[in-house]
């Protein structure tokens, strides 16, 4: 019997089910695996845990002898809940968390055996950096890179299986200093963010003296049955299905949205949120999405880089708890044509020392110039660095979900509103050199009452913007739902850091020559309005009339990864990430180049998977069919009956034999086309030619043919798990 079959067979007789987790109390279990400030306190001496609450809030450096004591108290604490390893815990550029498992376990010289775990352990490794990408930053020669301690996320303790390790969340860098993973550049965004904001809040009051972004991650996910899945090699290699006839019911019906959550999901979803508490991660919403088999989840929002970690962790734990329920979640943006890909939307603020979140509409008129002031920097942000947004979001994967009318566009827009619209263009239209009446009147406008009121209202929200306001934050919402936030928050928070820093500039120029602050800071607003405007968009950005409309405007619209990261390296990005201190010129070469090889690696194992399932499952149980087919045939023709009695059969050989041999010729011209890409030197142009070349030519073409032939052949023979039985049994 085919796996398929095989696989079918195990759900229907319900082997596969693992009872629904019983019910913990979440607050009995919330952080229990993470070495808390609170579990600090009772690990630590007065001098250790001083050293490190320090070093939380201000990155202050702790020295060696102090170091140890930490280290000593953590190991304490780990070994109280049976932990044995440690790894220092980091996010390479592969995409995918990295560790390194050592063991508390040393001998001293006389052979006596000890636990040990020392401040330089805690402090910095040494993993093998040669075997991550580096882009051409660290030579073969000198292919060392360490990984460096990150006080301001906490360590944890992550259970697999009956073994525990303790987790040290770390940066990973070159020896000679590039930053080597996504966490080092975010820390680098984020105090650059910190100045800048702070410096402009000071403007409306003086006591603040830290602003922190904040984040709110929505993961989008998939869960299939694992059965089926192992009996389909595309969605095992590449995350996504490379064939697959529609079923005859897809989400047309959009009865999934919302829907009751079916028992065995639901006995999953218990049981990552229970790992997921103990880890800290504060889980709160879960429901169905618009898809068959599409689920999301989301957290209370926290700063954005502990959110960061707990994002990547969560992917990690997910993945790792589906397979106790013999089911396989697929975090790829897009693993089935046809139906909703997924994303993961980006809630993004920030918020002040004394408590106040920017991004929330103020009460008083000195509030709401403040809100404003924030809230029209984003928007000049944005216009200015629309560009580099996009490559933030780019990738091999989510190239399925941007523009396909489904996601958000490639074009990067702003939605802020009929209301706020409305602000930004009196603003526009009557601020005046001598802050009167009118500016008064804005300003007084009620902002915190009227805007949630009208956020609320489904109306006024736009749910085909990439980046669209929503009441109190803004939602980045075309990242890719397998992606590292980390990297489209570098890029938010940079952007913003720059603007603001020119925006204080701007600002303090006018002062200097005699206007009132608040006159100087509401001349500088109608300005960048005026220059950003074009990015504002309150309509269907779905709709082809969008598509045209923006190009009008002179927006970009890039719809491939190879071309999107260009943006990287223009001299605007290297001036702009060079100037916040977040990456050098060689280091966005590097993570460029990574990007691209990426992209071309993905595209080539997918043209791969395609060839082989074409030559090894679609085309063999093609031909059975055939031979089928035309032993009928020639038996109903020996039987001497007339030409009508095997007229359909004739039909449907011809149409099968007719799709094996474009298959079979389309697969082969593929090949050698890649034979052809391969010899390609440069990266960017290989990437391009992937795209243009393979991808364009022959994907979708290829695909075509063989979901043709499942509509066609004896479904009993046909050995990959068909669309329906994927998405709708389990
Ligand atoms: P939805 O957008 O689906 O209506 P919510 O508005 O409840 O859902 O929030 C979605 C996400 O936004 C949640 O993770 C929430 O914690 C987060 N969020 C709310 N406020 C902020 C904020 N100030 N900064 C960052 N994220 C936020
Ligand atoms: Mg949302």
């Amino acid at each position: 019997m085919s796996l398929r079959f095989n696989a079918i067979g195990n759900i229907s007789s319900e082997t596969s089910h693992v009872p629904i987790p019983p019910s913990l109390k979440i607050t009995g279990i919330f952080n229990e695996n993470v070495f808390t400030v609170k579990t600090a306190r009772e690990y630590l001496s007065d001098e250790g845990y001083k050293s490190l609450t320090t070093s939380i809030k201000g990155g202050k450096k702790i020295d060696r002898i102090v170091a140890n004591q930490i280290a000593n108290g953590i190991r304490a604490w780990a070994e109280s809940k049976g932990v044995t390893h440690y790894t220092h815990w980091f996010q390479p550029l592969t995409g995918t968390t990295a560790e390194k498992h050592d063991s508390f376990f040393t001998l001293k010289s006389d052979g006596t055996a000890i636990e040990e775990f020392d401040g330089a352990a805690l402090i910095q490794q040494e993993p093998d950096a040669s075997s991550f990408p580096s882009g051409g930053l660290r030579a073969t020669f000198e292919a060392r890179g360490y990984t460096a301690w990150d006080p301001s996320s906490p360590a944890f303790i992550i259970e697999i299986g009956k073994g525990k390790t303790l987790c040290i969340p770390t940066i990973f860098v070159s020896y000679t200093g590039e930053s080597l993973d996504y966490k080092a550049p975010l820390l680098k965004a984020l105090e650059a963010l910190n100045k800048s904001a702070v410096d402009v809040c000071n403007y409306f009051d003086k006591n603040v003296t830290k602003v922190t972004a904040t984040l709110g991650w929505e993961q989008e996910y998939f869960v299939i049955d694992a059965g089926l899945a192992n009996a389909r090699p595309d969605l095992i290699q590449c995350g996504r299905t490379v064939f697959g006839a529609a079923p005859a019911k897809g989400q047309q019906l959009e009865d999934h949205y919302f829907g009751s959550i079916p028992e065995r999901v639901y006995a999953f979803m218990r049981d990552y949120e229970q790992e997921a508490y103990k880890l800290g991660i504060p889980l709160r919403t879960r429901h169905n999405e618009v898809a068959p088999a599409q689920f999301e989840c989301a957290p209370i929002f926290e700063e954005v880089n502990i959110a960061v970690d707990h994002n990547t962790l969560l992917m990690d734990v997910m993945s790792r708890v589906a397979k106790r329920h013999n089911l396989l979640v697929l975090l790829h943006e897009k693993p089935f044509a046809g139906i909703n890909g997924s994303g993961k939307h980006n809630n993004w603020s920030m918020a002040t020392d004394t408590g106040v979140n920017l991004l929330a509409p103020g009460k008083t008129p000195k509030t709401n110039l403040m809100f404003l002031t924030f809230f029209v920097n984003i928007i000049k942000a944005v216009h200015d660095h629309a560009d580099i947004m996009r490559a933030a979001i780019a990738s091999a994967q989510n190239d399925h979900r941007l523009g396909a009318n489904e996601a958000p566009p490639a074009i990067i827009s702003v939605f802020v509103g009929q209301y706020l619209a409305k602000v930004l263009s009196d603003v526009e239209t009557r601020v005046s050199t001598k802050f009167d009446e009118q500016d008064e009147a804005i300003l007084k406008l009620d902002l915190h009452r009227s805007i949630p009121e009208l956020m609320l209202d489904n109306t006024d929200r736009n749910r085909t913007s990439p980046f669209a306001f929503t009441g109190n934050k803004f939602e980045f919402r075309a990242v890719g739902s397998s992606a590292n936030c980390a990297i489209s928050m570098t890029v938010l928070n940079t952007i913003m850091a720059d603007t603001l820093k020119k925006f204080k500039i701007d600002v303090d120029a006018l002062i200097e020559k005699g206007d009132k602050k608040e006159i100087a800071i509401m001349q500088v607003i109608q300005r960048y309005i005026v220059e950003s405007k074009k990015v504002l968009f309150e309509g269907d950005g779905y709709s082809d009339e969008w598509h045209h409309e923006a190009e009008r405007r002179g927006l970009p619209n890039v719809k491939t990864t190879p071309l999107a990261l260009d943006a990287m390296v223009t001299d605007k990005a290297k001036k702009l990430f060079e100037h916040n201190g977040v990456y050098t010129h060689s280091e966005l070469e590097a993570r460029h180049e990574i990007e691209l090889e990426k992209y071309i690696k993905k595209v080539q194992i997918e043209a791969r998977i395609m060839g082989d399932l074409a030559i090894n499952h679609i085309l063999p149980a093609a031909i059975k069919y055939q031979n089928t087919l035309l032993k009928n045939v020639n038996g109903l023709k020996a039987a001497g009956l007339p030409e009508s009695a095997y007229k359909s059969q004739l039909g449907i050989l011809k149409d099968v034999s007719e799709h094996i041999q474009v298959i079979h010729t389309k697969v082969h011209a593929m090949v050698e086309e890649r034979k052809i890409v391969n010899n390609i030197e440069s990266s960017r142009t290989k990437a391009i030619a992937y795209e243009s070349q393979i991808k364009a030519v022959y994907f979708d073409e290829i695909r075509y043919h063989v979901d043709k032939l499942e509509h066609l052949v004896d479904d009993d023979i046909w050995t990959l798990p068909k669309y329906r039985e994927m998405l709708f049994l389990r």
